[in-house]
């Protein structure tokens, strides 16, 4: 769109949340513009996060990051060759099957050996995945008619965002609604500068050119793990360091506890209760000093690589905001009502940009949401059954409530807990590590959160958020039957734990 050509929804930002708005306002019958300043779409999820991490973190996970083309086998089935070769066909498919191949097959009298990792490859895979999704939702905006404008947007008006072209120029884009789904960006901390050098952000660490001898990993959280685990599992000797007394302090307690104690029995360090109070990076590599977050006595922890992982911050200031005083909070997260409209009629804010949880589903719900109200239909996201997964292995996912939150509502609860070890397709996998934790009401058996730390985890939960969102019990879970052998029967054996018992325990 041009100046004067006006359409029904203009978008500012190409991300989940931005890029599913425009084609869900498309799809709708309404005419839409979508302004995205990097030149390709997918925003932070495609480009530099969700995606290019799970392609990395599933080549390495189990610790088994190796070029699969050089995987030599002995005495291996004519059947797993064929699984091999059609697996190189695709990234992640391939990457299960070595997995298999790694763990299982020396079971079966199949041995690898002369493995190397192949960084260079590896990247290259990774970078060719990220530009075949991104070019994808450029064939999704042509297929849906969507105006797409490749430029920095700010908002001029309540109904105009004048935008600097990446290819030179600039233009006015006209709406009668415009989406704000500018995302969220790195968050610093005081004192480091992020160089994408030696200090890097989750930007950086995913496309370092050497495999770091010693990385440093300044937060706990989701993506500081996972990123952390990554370059472990390549053999970097990682050492994560938190302010909290925690890891990833929003999950349940139990699962936490274990969490962690996997991850050290994979070789990760962790110092909790402890902050950096300064950084040399005058030497060859970058000298941490670290000091218990109460104040004590210091040491210095020595890194070839730093990775800041310490959250995330909203991408919502130079943007015009407060040419047409649109509200946010402190933090600087765009205020919205129900309908995700700010205080500006017309003006709507969705994703990373607005409170919430910082997730790319959460982002494309509020897309959708959002445009359904424009439209004049009845929108609806709940906050309180978006899934959250972290993608190590095994991977640890949830929904709902954790014990902790559930006690500190003072809601009369029941836990149910099946260990993977009694599963059988956990055994016969050899993937046993874990549990499904399931919290209901007391009274009316209601599921109020569920835990898994599994492998897969992040695609079984899908059954929890579900029920979550029904309002199931956990005898309605407990009563479905479930496929065997599935890693799944161990919510089912969970649930059954929470009101009666679990059969195989
Ligand atoms: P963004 O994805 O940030 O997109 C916003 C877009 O707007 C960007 O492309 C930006 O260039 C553009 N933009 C900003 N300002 C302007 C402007 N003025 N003009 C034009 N364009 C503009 N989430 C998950 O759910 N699962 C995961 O596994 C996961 N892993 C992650 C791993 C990493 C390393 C990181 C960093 C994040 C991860 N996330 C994950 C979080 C997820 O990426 C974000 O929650 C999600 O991308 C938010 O979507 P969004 O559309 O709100 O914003």
């Amino acid at each position: 769109a041009t100046s004067g050509e006006e359409s029904d929804v203009v978008v500012l930002g190409g991300g989940p949340g931005g890029y599913v708005a425009a084609i869900k306002a498309a799809q709708l019958g309404l005419k839409t513009t979508c302004i995205e300043k990097r030149g390709t779409l997918g925003g932070t999820c495609l480009n530099v996060g969700c995606i290019p991490s799970k392609v990395l973190s599933t080549w390495f996970s189990r610790g088994y990051g190796e070029s699969l083309s050089i995987l030599v086998f002995c005495l291996v089935p004519a059947m797993y060759l064929e699984l091999i070769v059609q697996a190189s066909c695709a990234l992640l498919h391939s990457s299960h099957m070595y997995h298999e191949a790694k763990t299982s097959f020396a079971h079966h009298g199949v041995k690898i050996s002369n493995l190397e990792v192949d960084l260079p490859a590896m990247m290259a895979q990774k970078d060719k995945a990220v530009a075949g999704l991104t070019k994808g939702i450029e064939g999704l905006f042509k297929k849906n008619k969507v105006t797409y404008v490749k430029g920095f947007g700010k908002l001029a008006s309540p109904s105009e965002v004048s935008v600097d072209l990446i290819d030179g120029g600039s233009t006015v884009v006209k709406g009668k609604n415009i989406i704000i789904a500018t995302g969220s960006d790195v968050k610093s901390l005081p004192g480091i500068t992020i160089d994408e050098k030696k200090i890097v952000s989750s930007t950086g660490a995913l496309c370092l050119s050497e495999i770091p001898k010693k990385l440093v990993v300044i937060g706990a959280g989701y993506i500081g793990l996972e990123m952390g685990s990554v370059w472990n599992r390549l053999g970097s000797e990682v050492t994560v360091v938190e302010f909290a007394p925690d890891i990833v302090p929003s999950m349940d307690g139990e699962i936490r506890k274990q969490f962690q104690r996997m991850l050290e029995k994979q070789k990760m360090k962790f110092m909790l209760k402890t902050k950096v109070v300064g950084v040399d990076t005058s030497g060859d590599g970058v000298k941490l000093t670290v000091e218990p977050a109460a104040g004590g006595e210091q040491s210095i922890l020595e890194a070839d690589i730093v990775l800041v992982s310490a959250g995330r911050t909203p991408y919502t200031a130079g943007i015009g905001l407060e040419t047409i005083g649109v509200e946010t909070d402190k933090a600087g997260r765009i205020l919205v009502d129900k309908r995700f409209m700010t205080n500006v009629n017309g003006v709507f804010a969705i994703g990373d940009a607005i409170p919430g949880p910082m997730l790319a589903h959460k982002a494309e719900e509020d897309g959708v949401a959002c445009v359904e109200f424009i439209a004049g239909k009845e929108g609806h996201v709940d906050y309180d059954t978006v899934p959250g997964v972290v993608y190590t292995h095994p991977e640890v996912a949830s929904v709902g409530k954790t014990e902790e939150q559930v006690k500190g509502e003072g809601i009369a609860y029941r836990v149910g807990k099946f260990p993977l070890l009694a599963n059988s397709r956990a055994k016969a996998i050899d993937d046993a590590e874990g549990l499904v934790k399931v919290v209901a009401d007391k009274e009316t058996d209601k599921i109020l959160g569920v835990h898994i730390m599994a492998p897969n985890a992040g695609e079984i939960i899908h059954e929890a958020v579900l029920a979550l969102q029904y309002g199931a019990s956990s005898e309605d879970v407990a009563r479905t039957c479930h496929a065997h052998p599935t890693v799944s029967e161990a919510l089912k054996e969970a649930c059954l734990q929470t009101f009666s018992k679990a059969i195989h325990i």
